[in-house]
Order: C-alpha cells, then sequence, then structure tokens
C-alpha cells in the first residue's frame, strides 16, 4: 500500500498543504494561482493515535484507530489504521493510501 497525495505548495511562504488549498495559502494569503502543485508520498512518522470505540456511523467497524501522522516533506493529516495493521505507537513510520476519501494507514514493516 502507497500512494501519493496531492497537494500545493506557497512559493511566498513555503506553506505545503494536502487537499491543495483551494482559495489561496492560509498562511499569507497568497492568491491560489500563485501556488504549486506538488505530490507527496503517503508516508511518514506517527504523531499521535487514539482508538475509537464507539461512533455514529456503521464504517469503519468499531474499535478503529485514527493516526495522525506527519507527512514525509508535508504537513500533518489524520488517517485510520487499516484492519489487519501491526499496532502503532508515536515515532512509528506509517504509509498508505486514499480509499473513499479516507487516508488509511497501515505501519511499515
Ligand atoms: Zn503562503
Amino acid at each position: 500500500m502507497s500512494a501519493v497525495l496531492h497537494g500545493t505548495r506557497c512559493p511566498a511562504c513555503g506553506r505545503v498543504a494536502t487537499p491543495p488549498e483551494p482559495y489561496g495559502c492560509e498562511r499569507c494569503g497568497a492568491l491560489v494561482d500563485t501556488l504549486e502543485p506538488l505530490e507527496l508520498p503517503a508516508s511518514g512518522v506517527v504523531h499521535a493515535t487514539a482508538t475509537v470505540h464507539r461512533h455514529h456511523r456503521p464504517e469503519p467497524v468499531t474499535p478503529f484507530t485514527v493516526v495522525e501522522v506527519v507527512l514525509d516533506g508535508g504537513p500533518a493529516l489524520k488517517g485510520v489504521l487499516v484492519a489487519g495493521s501491526d499496532p502503532v505507537a508515536i515515532g512509528d513510520r506509517v504509509r498508505g493510501e486514499v480509499q473513499d476519501g479516507r487516508l488509511m494507514l497501515e505501519k511499515e514493516r
């Protein structure tokens, strides 16, 4: 499992965002047509985790783990640890892909 995430980089302040910022840079206000498109690997380091035991939707099936990952070369994003992945802790490396609009992650081996 590995994929690319689409994003933007602001040439004025260097802010990297994914998904792409639709209106301009949220940090410095640079106009959207000045932002540079870029691709980020869907991999990085675990920054935080939380296990969800009760959820108002049927999917994902509980319990599941939400992972905040600091992407390689990019910002932090939240994703869901796929069923069957080894458990993760802060500092572990994970990789993933977007499935149905959700970043699904697994521990790198
Ligand atoms: Zn900026």
